[in-house]
């Protein structure tokens, strides 16, 4: 038997109890993450929903800026949702001129694609990754994915409407990020695949004798 993922929520700014909770749901032990040393516990790592930029200063305020580079380049499983998605894209399409991300998925980012707030919106989306019943999806002041490189895996697109065909959801790796909310619907099935993923790489790691 595998013992229980540690699973970190980067505890900065955003909505970090709604995924502590999907977490805890899905079998993780969930903890929040906000400084350094927290961040050395946990075997991966959920950057939440909120505003990226304000992430981005806190991030450096905190000192945790070269601490999650460093652990994202080594292969911890990370798992962004929205402004997370941002955090963790290598590229901005747009963004003040100052915005830093931690990078590591080969994706550019468009910041608020979709719109202003007004603009948000709600759509099912079928997600093979997932299976099972279409997944509801909640886009607030959303991203989308403009480009990915070759490595990344799309694993959603919006299927309707002015952003029909906008990519929503990549996984390159140990890397997953959705441009939409899974931990506000109560539906913890991204939450289930992420808990899989880093429960793979902690026994993976245990394997390879890190
Ligand atoms: N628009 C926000 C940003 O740029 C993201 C919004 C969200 O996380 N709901 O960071």
């Amino acid at each position: 038997m595998s013992r229980t993922p540690v699973i970190g929520v980067l505890a900065v700014q955003g909505d970090v109890r709604e995924h502590l909770r999907a977490l805890s749901a899905a079998g993780a032990e969930a903890r929040t993450v906000r400084r350094p040393a927290e961040l050395a516990e946990v075997d991966g790592l959920v950057i939440p929903g909120g505003e990226s930029t304000t992430m981005d200063k806190l991030v450096r305020a905190f000192d945790l800026l070269e601490p999650l580079r460093e652990r994202i380049a080594a292969g911890m499983p990370a798992y962004g949702s929205c402004a997370g998605m941002i955090m963790l894209a290598d590229r901005l399409a747009d963004g003040p001129a100052d915005q830093q991300t931690l990078g590591g998925l080969d994706i550019t980012v468009r910041r608020n694609a979709f719109g202003r707030q007004v603009d948000s919106f709600e759509e099912d989306l079928h997600i093979r990754a997932i299976g099972g019943e279409p997944v509801r999806c909640v886009f607030i002041r959303a991203p989308w994915v403009e480009d990915c490189g070759p490595g990344v895996e799309v694993l959603a697109a919006v299927e309707h409407g002015p952003g029909a065909g906008r990519v929503v959801a990549v996984r390159q790796g140990r890397l997953l990020a959705t441009s939409f909310h899974p931990e506000v619907t109560g539906d913890h099935r991204f939450h289930l695949l992420f808990t899989g993923m880093v429960r793979d790489a902690v026994s993976e790691d245990a394997h390879a004798g890190q």
